[in-house]
């Protein structure tokens, strides 16, 4: 196994001045890496690589979901929407929101369909044009090349972004720059002090560059809250829901059947105690 000595990301995410020493995580690029100070979890590959994964992102379709996903996605904005009503205690028509990482805008198509005033910003130029194109307003760039004014949004969502960043703090202060005071800032991303993990290790497709184009940086509830206060947030509630072994097809059948039923009676645990391999996070700009 050949390690590359010019890692992309070579200091902890979440700001850490520690050393990132070597797991017991193996994947193609060598082992994940850990945080002495904070525990946070990072890749070892290449810039070249990162670059080459992140790629599959250009895809003007994206990550449009249809049939059960569409259906999955609009059942859960829907439960997003009516926590953000109550939270900052208005109705869905009152809510402006901003999408950050939409690729080509299915949430902030989702979102609009429920009366929120929802927009999204996209780095890729082909997803970004292609939900332009459905007329939904989205801006290509980065969120801080785009000049939004201060206080302008009452909700954010960064919806499986903050994996792919060797730097999320900038991300994170820019965030809450255009938040107004009281806003809120909703967060999805993996959680490594998961079951899934403990069971999986390096066999958790999550962790793999080349399945999961661009995924570098890894969190689990500690390390969230410690970078959301760096950057200036509340953190209101940080949850964690699901426990995922092996998928059909990758191991014999009777075995699959038996690992399926097992994490399913995990479920209900791993929520419990904050060990679902799914994070969702909600951080308040204080007032
Ligand atoms: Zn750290």
């Amino acid at each position: 196994m050949q390690v590359p000595h010019n890692s992309y990301i070579t200091s902890c995410p979440v700001g850490c001045d520690s050393d990132l020493l070597p797991t017991d995580i193996f994947l193609p690029e060598g082992p994940l890496k850990m945080c002495s100070a904070c525990g946070q979890l990072v890749s070892q590959c290449s810039e070249a690589a990162y670059l080459s994964s992140m790629r599959e992102f250009d895809d003007p379709e994206g990550t449009w979901p249809i049939g059960s996903a569409s259906r999955r996605l609009k059942q859960q904005t829907g439960r997003i929407i009516k926590k953000l009503e109550m939270l900052l205690s208005t109705s869905r028509n009152n809510i402006h929101l901003l999408d950050v990482g939409c690729s080509n805008g299915s949430f902030v198509s989702a979102a609009c369909s429920y009366g929120v005033e929802a927009e999204g910003v996209e780095p890729s130029p082909g997803p970004a044009q292609h939900a332009v194109n459905a007329g939904l307003k989205v801006h290509q760039g980065f969120i801080e090349d785009v000049n939004f004014e201060k206080s302008s949004f009452d909700a954010l969502t960064l919806f499986e972004v903050i994996e792919h960043l060797k730097d999320p703090l900038s991300l994170m202060k820019e965030c809450l720059r255009i938040l107004k005071p009281g806003g809120y800032m909703v967060l999805r991303t993996g959680n490594t002090d998961s079951f899934t993990v403990r069971f999986m290790k390096g066999r958790w497709l999550y962790f793999h560059l080349e399945i999961h184009g661009g995924h570098v940086s890894f969190y689990k509830t500690s390390t969230m809250k410690l970078l959301a206060e760096k950057a200036g947030f509340e953190v209101h509630s940080i949850r964690t829901h699901s426990v995922g072994l092996y998928e059909k097809g990758d191991i014999p059948y009777l075995p699959y059947r038996f690992f399926k039923i097992f994490s399913e009676t995990l479920n209900a645990p791993s929520k419990l105690l904050g060990k679902g391999h799914e994070m969702i996070v909600f951080l308040r700009k204080p007032l």
